[in-house]
């Protein structure tokens, strides 16, 4: 019994030695912003707006404060110049804390739009049953597999890889043959694995044949976002 005893606290101290260096070394993940590799086309890295136009064509209107940029509430959505097919997309994105007045309980309310058509929900869904309006869904399509949403405050990530829809011309006309698909993981973890999306989502641009932009969604909320750079695949033809 008494070496079974010494065993067992032997475990258990290897685990709690285990344990902290996990966690350490999450948060550092977490407070260093994952390094684009050399391939990638930085689309914001804190210093401006070079990439980026209102949806009217007009320059952004957002803030930048310090390596981030902050949603103007009301100076509408931004998009990237560049437009894109298939890709991998990385975002940091932090969602405001809400005023404890706010009624809603759910605020910080943005999107990232994978071509104008697709929206991967940004939301305050920290400790929800998450639904397919929440937080790492696929606007109304699918919920996340898992609720990944940290506190209001915290940085995430989200890296997205996206095949856009395949379409070929049928009688002169263009006709979708394979719908868009995505792998999302939030903060590290998949929360969707190579979903099809059958449709654009909610407010997004019709499908078509044609490459897409980048959006940010202004959804009246002071949501800030650091770090995104996207990698065009190969074989987006
Ligand atoms: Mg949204």
């Amino acid at each position: 019994m008494k070496d079974c005893g010494k065993v067992l606290l032997k475990t258990a101290a290897a685990l709690a030695i285990l344990i902290v260096s996990v966690s350490c070394a999450a948060t550092e993940m977490q407070a260093e912003p994952l390094r684009p590799p050399e391939e990638a086309i930085v689309l914001f890295d804190g210093t401006d707006f070079s990439h980026w136009l209102k949806e009217d064509g007009e320059p952004a209107e957002w803030k930048i404060l310090g390596d981030a940029m902050e949603v103007v509430p009301g100076k509408g959505s931004i998009m990237t110049k560049q437009t894109f097919q298939d890709f991998q997309l990385h975002v940091e994105f932090n969602v405001p804390q809400a005023p404890s007045s706010a009624k809603e309980q759910k605020g910080g309310n943005s999107g990232v739009y994978l071509q104008r058509r697709y929206e991967i929900q940004i939301l305050d869904s920290y400790g929800v049953e998450a639904e397919n309006n929440d937080c790492g869904a696929i606007y109304r399509v699918k919920a996340p597999d898992k609720n990944m949403c940290k506190k209001p405050g915290q940085w995430q990530s989200y890296d997205i890889r996206f095949r856009a829809a395949r379409f070929a011309k049928e009688n002169g006309h263009p006709k979708k043959t394979e719908d868009a698909r995505v792998t999302v993981l939030h903060n590290g973890v998949v929360i969707h694995s190579d979903e099809e999306i059958p449709n654009k989502t909610g407010a997004g641009q019709p499908e078509g044949a044609e490459a897409g932009a980048i959006l940010l969604q202004d959804h009246g909320y002071k949501v800030r976002f650091r770090n995104v750079w996207i990698v065009p695949a190969d074989d987006a033809h």
